[in-house]
């Protein structure tokens, strides 16, 4: 077989207000906005992407906020908790950094030999941050306000509760190419690869859990990396092969992506790793202004008047690690 997923390429969600969620996760939590336009299915209101300097893929959450949102529901059949990797001594520093937030934070407490610290953002999404090795300084540049040595350094996982988990794990393991590597009670690990950050999923098993309901606050999708498009031609047809109701390829500007439901109910997306951010904006001004797909630049004057006013946060180039 000779494709393959390499880990979590982006995690989408929904929120409410455009203003807060940018200051939340560019002022608190420090990513770099890399992308600003606008959901390319309804162009009134944004698609924020966020990352590391570049917006790597397995450092990529996005949002679709909804100033009109109603509250979504978490339950079984969503990826319920998004956690991001932060070296090693570093919890400390976060414990402070949101005590002076004003944002209530559980832990730091162990799973699986790692410390894990969790909270929500301001529309209720679940977020942890896990504690790990720092990951070596040529892949380290710093994006926002906090220093490197406590930045966020992408993904280290998502939690998928399902109210069974057999069908889910068979599909991750026979098909997806993860493999079991650590459980503990009713949460089964799985990794690809050496089983890195960003290469691991947690599953749930919560078979007395409601069912999730769409709305902000929730996952809408998880996307696993795939390198290129043959790849992701392979995965298509085996997708398709196996019955899943699995969408033509798709073209994302910045990825390339299928998507299909896995039988939890969660939807799940393949994305390759090319062309990647800097496909329509220079790397240094990733995320400075809005971007808009050819097809929708000629009313760029008429999307422009209909969203909500934005205050983007200023990056300065010049600071790297
Ligand atoms: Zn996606």
């Amino acid at each position: 077989m000779s494709r393959e997923i390499l880990g979590i390429h982006h995690v989408t969600a929904i929120a409410g207000d455009p203003q807060r969620n940018l200051d939340f996760y560019t002022g608190v939590l420090g990513l770099r906005l890399v992308k600003l336009t606008v959901n390319y299915d309804d162009p009134q209101t944004y698609h924020f992407y966020y990352g590391d300097a570049h917006g790597t893929p397995g450092t990529i959450l996005t949002f679709f906020p909804w100033p009109r949102a109603k509250k979504g529901r978490q339950g079984h059949g969503q990826v319920t908790v998004t956690a991001f990797s932060v070296p090693e001594p570093s919890l400390e520093f976060w414990a402070r950094r949101l005590s002076e937030q004003g944002i209530e934070f559980e832990g730091p407490y162990g799973r699986f030999q790692e410390q894990v610290m969790a909270f929500s953002d301001p529309d209720g999404l679940r977020l942890e941050l896990v504690a790990g090795p720092a990951l070596s300084s040529e892949k380290r540049e710093l994006a926002g306000p906090i220093p490197i040595e406590y930045a966020i350094q992408g993904f280290h996982s998502a939690t998928l509760t399902e109210e069974g988990y057999e069908r889910t794990a068979s599909l991750l393991t026979e098909t997806l190419g993860f493999r079991l590597v650590q459980q503990d009670g009713n949460r089964f690990r799985y990794a690809v690869r050496s089983g890195e950050p960003s290469t691991i999923v947690d599953v749930v098993c919560s078979p007395d859990s409601a069912s999730g309901g769409m709305g902000s606050g929730v996952v809408h999708h998880i996307a696993w990396r795939t390198p290129d498009d043959p790849q992701q031609g392979e995965w298509h047809s085996e997708i398709a092969r196996q019955g899943y109701n699995v969408s033509p390829i798709m073209d994302r500007k910045y990825f390339h992506s299928i998507y299909f439901r896995e039988p939890g109910g969660v939807l799940f997306e393949i994305a390759t790793d090319h062309p990647g951010f800097a496909v329509d904006e220079l790397a240094v001004s990733l995320g400075t202004r809005l971007v808009l797909p050819d097809w929708l630049e000629t009313r760029r004057s008429q999307i422009e008047a209909r969203l909500p006013p934005l205050r983007i946060p200023k990056v300065d180039a010049a600071r790297s690690a």
